[in-house]
């Protein structure tokens, strides 16, 4: 009875499960696979971003692949149990190992990998660290993971075409990174934010705090039926589920524009700021100090 119900659920969700790597098709002919809500660690594996792939009528493009190659190569089955189309295209929406280390999973497939215009520059400055990260804190099951570079690259807008459908990818200014890509799918107004959107799990600054709240503000202009997080539940209520976010970041330029004012130290700023979000996000504690500590150094010299 329990395993009838468990497999009513299974349907009744749209979720497929394979390998124990679920996937939910949100729209028509758009897959997501939910990370969950941790840091990354050798039990996950670095399964911790939301990734997927979408399915045209000549081939499918993937749209990250995960924090390793082992969630890579789950990925890519995933792909071949939904479809025997090619895959000719690799999106990464950004530089962050959670959503390029499952690249390499995918070469055989000979996609064309594209990304930002600003993402091979990143990668470059940033990939030999990440290895050695990811070597040391999620172990030998991750070997084979590798930097792979785009070769196509965004500058401002960009279409793909699936066959019979076509995928708008564009280029944003520093927000999350400096190298965010979105991609919106116009047959069912899909538009996958990746990490320019976190829900429930705390938003990380790694770009420009204030470049990112400018972005934000263009966003519900965006007339969307699904929207596709980086991290947290897909399908939020659009736009009121940027609020929080927004909320957050808000915040976070306000005191620490105040702490600055009042000749706070950067440790002062650190201890002090924030702490009203504190139980409003996950993984509070793992992001939220770095987030001051990275708004401190972009606002210290404003005018
Ligand atoms: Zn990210």
């Amino acid at each position: 009875m329990r395993i009838l119900l468990c497999l009513f659920l299974a349907f009744a969700t749209g979720r497929a499960l394979a390998s124990g790597f679920a996937l939910n098709e949100i729209a028509p002919g758009i897959y997501v696979h939910r990370g969950v809500q941790e840091d990354s660690s050798p039990q996950n594996l670095g399964d911790i971003a939301n990734i997927g792939f979408i399915i045209g009528d000549k081939c499918v493009a993937v749209i990250d692949t995960g924090g390793s190659i082992v969630i890579g190569r789950k990925l890519r089955q995933a792909v071949v149990n939904a479809t025997r189309l090619p895959i000719c295209y690799v999106i990464n929406t950004h530089v962050h190992p959670d959503h390029i280390f499952g690249n390499a999973a995918f070469k055989d497939d000979h996609p064309v990998f594209v990304g930002h215009d600003k993402l091979p520059a990143a990668m470059a400055a940033r990939g030999g660290n990440y290895l050695n990260a990811l070597k040391r804190d999620l172990g030998a099951a991750t070997q084979g993971s590798e930097i792979i570079i785009p070769t196509l690259t965004v500058k401002d807008v960009l279409e793909l075409d699936l066959g019979g459908r076509r995928l708008t990818l564009k280029a944003w200014r520093t927000a999350h990174t400096d190298n965010d890509l979105t991609v919106f799918d116009e047959k069912t107004q899909t538009l996958w934010l990746s990490d320019l959107l976190f829900t429930e799990h705390i938003p990380v600054v790694d770009g420009s705090l204030k470049g990112w709240l400018s972005v934000l503000k263009e966003f519900p202009g965006i007339k969307a039926h699904h929207i596709i997080p980086g991290h947290g539940q897909p399908d939020p209520p659009w736009p009121q589920g940027l609020q929080a976010e927004s909320d957050y970041l808000n915040v976070l330029l306000s005191e620490v524009r105040e702490a600055i004012k009042h000749r706070q130290t950067l440790q002062q700023a650190v201890d002090t700021v924030g702490l009203s979000q504190r139980n409003r996000w996950l993984l509070f504690d793992s992001f939220h100090r770095r987030n001051v500590t990275a708004a401190y150094a972009e606002l210290e010299w404003e005018d």
